[in-house]
């Protein structure tokens, strides 16, 4: 079952003015999906309106500095590497991370962004390459998952279940053959820590033979959960 939703506080999601909140902007290695390993700039966004069993960072729920758009573009480039992967938090609870996403690709970057499926994704920029979240029943956030979404996947997005438990795996699953997910794009499974071992979700993806890519967090292997890692 859900837990109840949280609201993104009202003042994120209506200010006038052309900035976003943001909790953290910061120099790393990217940890998954298809870019991992590459030197990333990630900008954390404040805010995400799900509460996921598993959550990692719950420290960007609340709090936050207001940057200009212009400013977020401006730091980014300053670290000078050509990945920027946009997260939170959701990102997309804050309307205008839309236009931060656009200037960033107009900057030239190799932009991705990491949602977590519950939100519209239909106006991200098309030269953006998103990782979408399908929320397993474990999660306690499934019905929150925008099946409509699903659709709009191109070659150049992924989608991502994190497993929590065997049935979770066989959720799964189910929704591979359902709606033909391998073929829209790439599929990554990843083992929630400290409720499924990796080598377990691994033995299972092996004798299934199934169309997907395993992944463990980089970034977790390296620094653990270390904000700003
Ligand atoms: S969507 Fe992401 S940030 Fe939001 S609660 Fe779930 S795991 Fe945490």
């Amino acid at each position: 079952m859900n837990s109840p939703a949280a609201a993104v506080p009202s003042e994120i999601v209506q200010s006038p003015l052309p900035r976003l909140k943001i909790t953290e902007i910061f120099l790393s290695l990217q940890g998954e999906a298809d870019t991992v390993g590459w030197p990333t700039v990630f900008v954390r966004l404040t805010g995400c309106p799900l509460r996921c069993s598993y959550c990692d960072t719950e420290y960007a729920f609340h709090g936050g500095t207001w940057w200009d758009i212009d400013d977020i573009v401006t730091e980014v480039l300053k670290q000078g590497v050509r990945h920027v992967c946009v997260t939170g938090g959701e990102p997309l609870a804050q309307k205008r991370c839309l236009i931060l996403l656009q200037k960033l690709c107009d900057a030239g970057l190799d932009v991705s962004l990491e949602t977590s499926g519950a939100l519209d994704i239909a106006a991200v920029d098309a030269r953006v390459s998103r990782v979408v979240d399908l929320k397993t029943p474990d999660s306690a956030e499934m019905a929150r998952n925008r099946l409509e979404n699903i659709p709009l996947l191109t070659a150049r997005d992924q989608l991502k279940f994190v497993i929590c438990s065997r049935s979770d795996y066989e959720w799964a699953k189910t929704m591979l053959v359902e709606h033909g997910l391998p073929a829209r794009c790439m599929v990554l499974f990843s083992p929630s820590k400290s409720q499924v071992s990796a080598r377990e979700l691994a033995d299972w993806i092996i004798a299934d033979r199934l169309p997907v890519r395993f992944q463990m967090q980089l970034h977790k292997l390296l620094w653990d959960d270390e904000p700003g890692r």
